[in-house]
């Protein structure tokens, strides 16, 4: 069973609560924010909520609807999500359907990811994802049948910015679904969704969770001893997913990544075989790693910048990074942050887009070193 509680977000958790023990849950949901602030963590919490047998407004977690619920094979939850071209079928013909397992099998073992660790979850390319017009015309389908077991049919469609314009096929039945039927729609990017489906649904947006509700979580969690976690709530800055990636890979430390890779990209000119040889070290490591690098390198920047702005700030890190940052001080000035930020900055894009990051990283670090070396 998947863990059904979700740090942070106390406000909106009252107010669903609210809404669900009064009936007055409006019939299409928009949950908007970051994966890893537990969106679909929360609109699988409303399904239960809405099936659970005690009616608390909330799921009690331990009746039988909510043990179906959270072992996601209540038959009354129905998700959709972004797919490829199934092995053995046309992509036209290939829906959500054919990924239940998988789908079922990282909500149990991650609960928070974004579309990137999907994609590697089910061994496919980035490129064909998307919700297609089969999909679409399923969930119609579907939602227009009658309860199976309880008072209401929920239909959650994560990451609905992959309908692109079949998205205006569901338009109808997000106007006015059947009877007791809600609509959950769980994004990661609002801005992609057609005005025309955002204007039909009332908007909740998830937040950053504040570091004591995010250390309380983890603490709970009962795996990681307590100054491991009070280091990974300093960097993962509200955002639970990354949380728990950062002490997958152990809370590694990567402020000394950073200040190597500093040094190697300020002697790129002198010593080029250096950094190729860093770079290749660290790429192959794996995504997971590269992607830690790189945001817990941006978080360490943010920091460092506000800091020398104002050294009575209270950086976000730990005392061996402090050390880390003093010893940087001396190679990088405030002004020179800016240029390095925008580097990872956009390192971090390439990646999602799948791009060859030996050669990203290579660029980018000739140009951090330029950027050091210039007075
Ligand atoms: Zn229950």
């Amino acid at each position: 069973m998947i863990d059904y509680q979700i740090p942070g977000q106390r406000k909106l958790k009252l107010s669903l609560v609210e809404m669900i023990r009064n009936d007055r849950l409006p019939h299409a949901l928009l949950l908007s924010g970051d994966p890893g602030f537990g969106g679909l963590s929360m609109a699988i919490n409303i399904a239960a909520a809405l099936h659970c047998d005690e009616g608390l407004g909330k799921a009690c977690g331990k009746c039988k609807s909510c043990s179906k619920s959270f072992k996601l094979i209540h038959p009354d939850t129905h998700f959709a999500f972004p797919v490829v071209k199934k092995a053995d079928k046309k992509r036209d013909e290939t829906t959500s359907k054919d990924f239940l397992a998988p789908w079922r099998s990282i909500i149990q073992k991650k609960q928070y990811f974004d579309h990137q660790d999907w994609v590697s979850w089910i061994g496919a390319d980035n490129k064909s994802l998307n919700i297609n017009t089969k999909e679409c015309n399923e969930i119609i389908q579907k939602l227009s049948l009658k309860a199976f077991e309880g008072r209401y049919k929920v239909q959650i469609i994560w990451l609905p910015e992959y309908l692109g314009k079949e998205s205006n096929r569901l338009l109808k039945l997000i106007e006015e679904p059947p009877e007791n039927t809600k609509i959950i729609l769980v994004s990661a990017a609002i801005e992609r969704l057609l005005v025309t489906i955002t204007s039909r649904c009332q908007i909740f947006k998830l937040l950053p969770v504040e570091d004591q509700a995010l250390n309380t979580y983890l603490i709970e969690k009962n795996v990681f001893d307590p100054e491991t976690i009070e280091k990974v709530v300093k960097l993962a800055d509200g955002n639970c997913g990354l949380a728990l990636q950062f002490l997958e890979s152990s809370a590694k430390d990567f402020s000394e990544d950073l200040l190597q890779w500093l040094r190697l990209s300020y002697q790129a000119g002198s010593h080029p075989q250096n950094i190729v040889d860093w770079i290749a070290a660290m790429v192959g490591q794996g995504k997971d790693v590269l992607e830690l690098f790189l945001t817990s390198g941006l978080s360490f920047f943010r920091e460092y910048h506000i800091w020398l702005h104002d050294q009575n700030y209270e950086m976000r890190i730990d005392s061996s990074q402090k050390g880390n940052a003093m010893k940087m001080q001396q190679i990088i000035s405030y002004d020179k942050i800016e240029y390095i930020t925008k580097e990872l900055d956009s390192l971090v894009t390439l990646m999602s887009r799948n791009a060859n990051m030996k050669l990203a990283l290579l660029s980018s670090s000739i140009i951090v070193g330029d950027i050091m070396r210039k007075q």
